[in-house]
């Protein structure tokens, strides 16, 4: 039977609790355990793919298609148990399914209620989250609650991993809350008694936790952890200290070290061999020792750059850490090289446009990818940075003066980037779009798999197969591939059936290191091992920065 840990979080949200539940994870799943992980989350959407960046952030998309909040992102990269569809669920989704069940007749006439019925299906979701993505059922599912205790939405979440624990009973559940201790520099001092007031709200619900991850900028000294566990009923041991750290892959061991992973181990009555922390330690000297940096620009809206691209961010970092380098990451806004031009990409030793949607800032993506094409600068586009790319390639090189995507010019001449409706029965004419009012699931997602051309930079850094998880709707006409690859890009690897071209590359006679893929390679990345594309990429902006260097020592 499954154990679990339910993680709660209280005075404020963005504390990390994603990372510091993925941490737990990885250190029981080093004991030994078979662990899972869940995350619900409190908004009424279904999922977050039709939400703006700039609302959630990254949407990251798991190998069975769904897409999903960010946390589960940070989970498949702390532990090895992948994440599948039923791993996150909003309350969008528990209404959805009580609604349906509602109009099946299956309440058999009952009034249906927050409790139980909205309950019982939260309590139901939770148990198929900890079975699916195992080969059996987890021994423990770390179940971690979206929102900060007091909102009125993550109620219902509560109420049900409270009568869930009642349920199942002691050993066989456990809570951790994790919570703000802020410094107050006016006073000097950090302030303990937001974390009493937020542990006050959840025992008023029946819920009294284990163990409290108290966040701030600097370690908690002995005296406000005394005072934490005085008033909020938690023993002192319990009270855990997490600070403000220059890496999130040192949390392991600073949570370890103060007893965490043994603390849940006796809660739950496991006896397991102890963790180990090898593995984060090694990635943590990798990171703090690095032989050589590079710096890339990576290109994209100033809305999104940030916490939309984490999946990304982390995979460089990864890279990095193989590498031995320090890759320092500069965001620069599209809409500004519209308006400067391409002056503020000099310097830089790789390029590189993520995913993204609409026709806001595409030029100036366009104009970067012309920049590192013509100057020889490593190019990594992925998703629209890749049908840019053919975009670029296509206007500059093809012949193609014209070309564009529908996506932001439905009326293209030149579709060289299109929805497959739209070019398939291509006779010249592009058949009219139809105007799809459910924007839910209608996209390329997930992971497909395909084989690669022999000889290709493609080949060398994946070998003869890809297998990488889509988020898209547009792809490269094959109506217009011709023209595109008789000028010189090579279609490096197509999907088997529908010839969609899944990575295209310059070849080296023209260009060091210049690839486009369709599909978002950071969501495979993890820190301990790596992955070969954005390693192949960071090697090549690393021959680039050696490059630059000689060439300053001889001009002098
Ligand atoms: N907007 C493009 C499409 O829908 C690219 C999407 C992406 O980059 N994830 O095909």
């Amino acid at each position: 039977m499954t154990k679990y840990v339910f993680v709660t979080g209280g005075v404020v949200s963005s504390l990390g609790k994603g990372i510091a539940s993925a941490s737990l994870g990885a250190l029981l799943e080093s004991r030994g355990l078979r662990v899972t992980m869940i995350k619900m989350d409190p908004y009424l959407n279904v999922d977050p793919g039709t939400m703006s960046p700039f609302q959630h952030g990254e949407v990251f998309v798991t190998e069975d298609g769904a897409e999903t909040d960010l946390d589960l992102g940070h989970y498949e990269r702390f532990i090895n148990a992948r994440m599948h569809k039923h791993n996150n669920f909003t309350t969008g989704q528990i209404y959805d399914s009580v609604l349906r069940k509602e109009r099946r007749g299956e309440y058999l006439g009952k009034t249906v209620q927050v409790i139980p019925h909205i309950t019982n299906e939260i309590q139901e979701f939770i148990a198929r989250g900890a079975r699916l993505g195992q080969p059996d059922e987890a021994e423990i599912a770390i179940v971690e609650v979206g929102g900060t205790v007091g909102d009125i939405e993550s109620l219902p979440f509560l109420e049900a991993i409270r009568q869930l624990s009642l349920r199942l009973g002691r050993r066989n559940t456990c809570f951790l809350h994790l919570t703000l201790v802020p410094f107050i520099s006016t006073a000097g001092e950090l302030k303990t008694k937001p974390t009493q007031h937020s542990v006050q709200k959840l025992r008023e619900i029946g819920i009294q936790p284990s163990a409290l991850l108290c966040r701030a900028d600097r370690p908690i000294p002995e005296e406000e952890k005394d005072k934490i566990s005085l008033f909020s009923n938690v023993p002192r041991e319990a009270v855990i200290s997490v600070w403000d750290v220059a890496s999130i892959y040192r949390i392991p061991r600073m949570l370890s070290e103060q007893g965490l992973d043994q603390l849940i181990c006796d809660e739950l009555g496991l006896s397991t061999r102890p963790c180990d922390l090898s593995v984060w330690d090694d990635l943590v000297d990798r990171l703090e020792h690095p032989a050589t940096q590079v710096r890339i620009a990576m290109v994209g809206k100033y809305v999104d750059l940030t916490e939309s691209y984490k999946s990304l961010t982390e995979a460089l970092v990864h890279a990095g850490m193989h590498t031995r380098s320090r890759v320092v990451i500069e965001y620069i806004d599209s809409e500004g090289l519209e308006q400067q031009g391409t002056g503020a990409l000099a310097g830089f030793d790789a390029i590189l446009v993520p995913g993204g949607f609409g026709r806001r800032g595409v030029e100036g993506k366009i104009a970067a990818i012309q920049f590192a094409r013509e100057q020889r600068i490593p190019y990594l586009g992925i998703c629209l940075g890749m049908q840019l790319a053919v975009i670029e390639f296509a206007r500059h090189c093809a012949g193609l003066a014209n070309a564009n995507s529908t996506e932001f010019e439905p009326k293209a001449d030149q579709p060289v980037i299109a929805l497959i409706t739209e070019w398939k029965n291509a006779d010249g004419r592009i058949e009219q779009r139809s105007e799809s009012s459910d924007l839910g699931g209608t996209m390329r997602l997930g992971a497909q798999q395909c084989p690669i051309r022999q000889g290709t930079l493609a080949q060398r850094i994946y070998g003869n197969a890809v297998n990488e998880r889509h988020r898209h709707r547009f792809e490269v006409n094959n109506t217009l591939r011709p023209a595109i690859e008789s000028a010189g890009l090579v279609v490096s690897a197509e999907t088997p059936h529908e010839q969609l071209a899944e990575i295209v590359e310059l070849p080296e006679s023209v260009h060091p290191w210049f690839v486009g893929v369709q599909f978002h390679p950071e969501f495979t990345s993890t820190p301990r091992q790596g992955h070969p594309l954005f390693i192949s990429f960071i090697k090549a902006a690393i021959a680039r920065s050696r490059q630059a260097v000689e060439q300053a020592v001889l001009a002098k």
